[in-house]
């Protein structure tokens, strides 16, 4: 490198072109868009983002926007891209109605139900219309489906305006878990960090780190994955389970919501440290070897041993085809404890201890 080069200062110029382009950040707008919805600097608006017809049926997003008196980040809080998880749902609404938006700084993008064909379908998984999963279907396509045109306009409304982001899950209809985040490890240094801390104060002692390789722009397939890959810290809660919706799991959700809030500075009032959290690592989805009947044999929460056995599949006259065990020694994060089960399909996601996570 060469010596004389001179030392290069900002010029007012260029200070005025970074504040110019920092104004151009949604959050610092006079007022903020999601579809049609607009909410002005300090209040809330709610409203639909219309899914238009295509090759089958349109639907609708319900979007509530906060656009805080103060500046701050943009959070999107997604719920309901599985239909059968409710908590966060109900969190989120419960959320909308205790923000002031004059004490919010920054701008709160909440997607109350993505996938409303599932919702009111009530299907676990997959979209009664087109079969799909809404969380493999990113970053969606304007010509596709109704599952891919809702992850095409949740991408580009919500997605690509955000700062961070937390995709609310629950244990699906069938799913007895027991409650944890998903962290995301990517190799990007600034990245995880931020992450870590969403997961740290949402607050549940269990965080499954998720070392999957960040995917490409154009194939992400999860919410998390369509964040990350634009450089946008993101983590996948679950916090419920069987389709329940009691105020212990609405609670939980909520909880984390508020201080996520609280540890972006978005709300007034310290964030609540997260002391004593369970790191777990490579996690495993067990998947069924046989179309037929599961019968678990643990439940959420368990700690199991390697060879344990995690349950049975029967066929359907009650008689056994198979031993389900465990691969290795973990924590059963979840376990399929309703009967029908596919080939294929998911049986139970273990996952192992880590102890020396936050000395990495
Ligand atoms: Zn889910």
């Amino acid at each position: 490198m060469s010596q004389d080069k001179p030392v290069p200062t900002i010029s007012h110029k260029t200070l005025l072109i970074v504040v110019a382009l920092a104004a151009l950040h949604p959050a610092f707008a006079d007022s903020f868009v999601v579809g049609e919805i607009e909410a002005s600097r300090g209040h809330q608006a709610s409203g639909y983002l219309a899914v238009p017809p295509g090759v089958d049926d349109g639907t609708k997003i319900p979007i509530t926007i906060v656009h805080g008196t103060g500046n701050g980040p943009v959070l999107a809080l997604i719920a309901g891209t599985h239909g059968y998880e409710y908590p966060g749902i109900t969190a989120l609404q419960r959320v909308r109605k205790s923000l002031d938006p004059g004490e919010v700084s920054g701008t709160i993008i909440m997607v109350h139900v993505a996938n409303l064909p599932s919702f009111l379908g009530r299907t676990i998984y997959n979209s009664p219309v087109d079969g799909k999963n809404l969380n493999r279907m990113y970053p969606g396509d304007p010509d596709g489906s109704v599952s891919q045109r809702i992850a095409h306009l949740v991408t580009s409304e919500v997605i690509d305006k955000a700062d961070y982001l937390i995709d609310l899950h629950a244990g699906d209809g069938n799913e007895a878990l027991r409650p944890f985040v998903y962290m995301p490890v990517t190799g990007d240094k600034a990245l995880d960090e931020a992450s870590k801390g969403l997961a740290m104060a949402f607050g549940l002692d269990h965080i499954v780190i998720d070392e999957a390789p960040l995917r490409s722009r154009e194939d992400s397939l999860y919410t998390d994955q369509t964040a990350l890959v634009r450089g946008i810290p993101a983590i996948t809660t679950e916090t419920g389970q069987m389709g329940l919706n009691d105020d212990y799991w609405v609670d939980m959700a909520q909880g984390g919501i508020l201080n996520v809030l609280r540890h972006l500075e978005m709300i007034p009032g310290d964030e609540k440290i997260n002391e004593g959290a369970t790191w777990l690592t490579d996690y495993e989805v067990i998947r069924s070897p046989h179309t037929g009947i599961f019968r678990a044999e643990v439940r959420d929460g368990y700690h199991i041993a390697k060879g344990g056995k995690l349950g049975v599949l029967l066929d359907f006259f009650g008689d056994e085809i198979e031993e389900i065990r465990a691969p290795f020694s973990g924590i059963v994060n979840y376990v399929i404890a309703t009967p029908p089960v596919s080939e294929g399909e998911p049986l139970a996601m273990i996952s192992q201890i880590q102890t020396q996570y936050s000395d990495k």
